[in-house]
């Protein structure tokens, strides 16, 4: 057994064990740490690894206590039929306030969820039928298996046991292709869109995650407290859940329940304690929770998630194990050109970075495109790679325009890119990180992935990026976190990721940049090799004597044209050229 594995066992037993030892006090307070855990687990999902906030989650979990209590007192519904419905009320309300925010840049998911979250708390506590401020008793206690849950003891087996497998899950999504999407989502976008990630989709996909959790832990709350109003789900609660899941932190699961765990306790001691110092009752505790939150903040971005990840027994890297490989691009050999750029033009308002700009890349050789800086070398990358849209022209792939599709259906075609400014994901190790880069060549969803019934799909996925990883050199690597190599390595990594969507053609912008001399050695050595097993690589640079030694082909831009082209040689005597680069010699 793995120490892991050993620590959940554990975990389990104590559990299991706890209604028969602890006083009913804890019992109770068990009670409620489970329930907050389900909802800020899924506020860590969202807002530690996602990056999106969001105040509203209390909102979602009156929904779930709401629709329950309404189904059961007023029509006998079953509680199971209602925590149905009230997950499909759930998921449509977080579609709809998902469709509407997300795909906004900027701060209009927490407004819109501020919103949503009062203006729930003001409608249960308005409709006469959800018995106002009041609210509504006489919820049914629920019965499982024959068992009536009636007494907070065994309630508490049945809320621990929802927790851990909502945790079981929701670890095993992060461990898996959706789940590095998602990681990808906070600092890395771009970079995950140009690998096939669908990044709107998807944060919608994890916001109804985490309203659903929500929605779980309110039907549970509804049917342990036997009545609902509308109090416990106001955004000062959902506010609290937040608090939960930054004290938490990103890095762990288990910062759910942490963060409920210290949060609920902290509030338990000082509602205790204040009054009694202060001399006076009232809801001190909350002013005290706003100055650790800033505190927090300022001191411990990352909550307690890291400092929990290095005491928690951490999950062994594994051995990757040979796979069946993945599914192949088909590799016809082309008798015209692999890429044809014609007149291709970009104008930024009055500035033309790109004029008419027409070169070819032949099958299976190495061109580079240099020029000096703001030639417009960068800004043709763009073009090729779908980051940016044509003003004019045509770029052709294979035979087939590309020129105005979006960057993952370009990739899905078989073009891999690297970026001039890396872009990794920092915490995630080097192999999970190229593993991203087989998004396209993967299907499993969020569902499947947390139901861990992606294993096959993801060991042949890990196979193949672990073969890019090895066929760069950069074996000894695999398992460190990204952010912790070196930039000559992380470069090297990013072309690994590109590998792993098996590409025809590999655009690199600038890979020697801020490179030691040994590091371009070992890079030219790479490109040699890759040419060799069959690679067409376009080769954006600035730096004249990395590309002479390598290239094949050279073009030369200045100011957005062409200037000219040719072998390496050439080149290096074209006087046009030397002018350009040295200002006339
Ligand atoms: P290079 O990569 O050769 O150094 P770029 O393609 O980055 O050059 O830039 C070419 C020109 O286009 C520069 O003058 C630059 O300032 C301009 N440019 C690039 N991107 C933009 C943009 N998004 N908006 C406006 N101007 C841009
Ligand atoms: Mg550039």
């Amino acid at each position: 057994m793995t120490r892991s594995r050993a620590a959940h066992a554990l975990l389990v037993v104590a559990l299991a064990a706890a209604p028969f030892i602890v006083p009913q006090f804890w019992i109770t307070l068990g009670n409620y740490i489970g329930l907050y855990s389900i909802v800020t687990l899924g506020l860590v999902l969202l807002t530690g690894v996602a990056g999106q906030t969001s105040f509203g989650q209390a909102a979602f979990v009156g929904l779930g206590a709401y629709t329950t209590a309404y189904l059961t007192t007023r029509f006998g519904a079953s509680p199971w039929l209602a925590l149905a419905v009230g997950m499909a009320i759930t998921l449509a309300v977080a579609l709809m306030l998902g469709f509407i925010t997300l795909r906004m840049k900027g701060h209009y998911l927490p407004l819109a969820t501020i919103a949503w979250g009062m203006s729930l708390y003001f409608l249960f506590g308005n409709l006469d039928f959800l018995g106002g401020h009041t609210g509504m008793t006489g919820i049914p206690a629920l019965n499982l298996f024959g068992f009536e849950l009636r007494d907070e003891r065994r309630y508490f087996y049945l809320i621990w046991a929802i927790a851990l497998a909502a945790l079981w899950a929701t670890d095993n999504l992060l461990d898996s292709r959706p789940g590095r999407a998602i990681r990808a989502l906070r600092g890395s976008l771009a970079m995950a869109e140009a690998f096939g990630v669908n990044g709107a989709r998807l944060k919608i996909i994890v916001f109804i995650y985490a309203a659903l959790l929500a929605c779980v832990s309110g039907w549970l709350y509804a049917h342990l407290q036997r009545f609902v109003n509308p109090t416990p789900f106001y955004i000062n609660q959902g506010i609290e859940y937040l608090f939960m899941a930054v004290v938490g932190g990103a890095g762990n699961v288990w910062g759910a329940v942490i963060g409920a765990t210290v949060i609920t306790l902290l509030k338990e001691m000082l509602q205790d304690l204040l009054p009694s110092v202060l001399g006076r009752s009232g809801n001190f505790e909350i002013v005290v929770f706003g100055i650790l939150m800033i505190a927090l903040l300022q001191f411990a971005r990352e909550g307690i998630g890291p400092w929990l990840a290095r005491i928690l027994p951490a999950r062994r890297p594994q051995p990757v194990p040979e796979a069946p490989p993945l599914a192949t691009r088909e590799r016809v050999e082309m008798n015209g050109p692999l890429l044809d750029v014609k007149r291709a033009r970009k104008q930024f308002d009055g500035l033309v970075a790109v004029s008419d700009l027409s070169f070819e890349i032949r099958p299976r050789e190495i061109l580079g495109l240099i020029g000096p800086n703001g030639a417009g070398k960068s800004t043709t990358f763009a073009l090729i790679s779908g980051a940016l849209s044509l003003s004019s022209g045509e770029v052709m792939f294979r035979g087939e325009p590309i020129g105005n599709l979006e960057p993952y259906e370009i990739a899905r075609r078989g073009v891999g890119r690297t970026f001039q400014h890396v872009k990794l994901i920092a915490q995630m190790s080097v192999l999970d990180n190229v593993a991203l880069g087989a998004y396209l060549r993967g299907e499993a969803g969020v569902i499947r992935a947390a139901l861990r019934l992606d294993r096959a799909e993801e060991a042949r996925t890990r196979a193949a990026a672990a073969h890019a990883i090895a066929c760069t050199g950069l074996a000894a690597h695999m398992f460190d976190a990204a952010g912790s190599l070196p930039l000559g390595k992380q470069r090297i990594a990013e072309i690994a990721r590109a590998l792993a969507a098996d590409p025809v053609l590999l655009l690199l912008d600038e890979p020697a940049a801020g490179l030691r001399y040994r590091e371009k050695q070992e890079l030219a050595q790479l490109l040699r090799s890759l040419k060799q097993q069959g690679m067409t690589i376009l080769l954006v640079e600035h730096d004249m004597d990395f590309v002479m030694g390598i290239t094949d082909r050279l073009v030369v831009m200045d100011f957005g044209e062409k200037l000219a082209e040719g072998d390496p040689a050439e080149i290096q005597r074209n006087p046009v050229v030397l002018e350009a680069y040295l200002g006339g010699v």
